[in-house]
């Protein structure tokens, strides 16, 4: 399963980065994902709860937010949105060249950690 091996491959680099920065645990992940990703959104938060039992990660809420999918035209530089099935045909001069500006990403954008006395607050002093 697609959702499967992305939420483990999320649950690996957020608990690599809790054990480097010595953390407890994490409160909650936040995710890029793009609309052409292909991720099911139920299927993704299912995944991430049975990659996340036993680590680090456990307990932790996933907030993924969707990107939508933008192409631009290389003939006359029209940008649209591509809309889901994508349609990639320039909608200005009818041009099949265009380029993806957005709709694939699938990135960590943060991380909340969790257990931890407030350190934003005391950190100046
Ligand atoms: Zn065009």
């Amino acid at each position: 399963m697609h959702e499967m091996s992305i939420a483990v491959a999320v649950v690996e680099q957020v608990e690599a980065a809790a054990r480097e920065h010595g953390m407890p645990g994490v409160a909650r992940v936040r995710l890029h994902v793009g609309e052409l990703a292909g991720v099911v959104p139920q299927a993704l938060d299912f995944c991430f709860e049975l990659a996340c039992a036993g680590t680090l990660v456990e307990g932790a809420v996933l907030e993924a937010e969707s990107v939508a999918a933008r192409a631009r035209c290389r003939a006359c530089a029209v940008e649209w949105a591509v809309g889901m099935p994508p349609d990639l045909g320039c909608p200005s001069c009818g041009g099949g060249s265009v380029e993806l500006l957005s709709g694939r990403e699938l990135q960590i954008l943060d991380v909340e950690w969790a257990g931890l006395p407030d350190v934003r607050a005391g950190q100046e002093g």
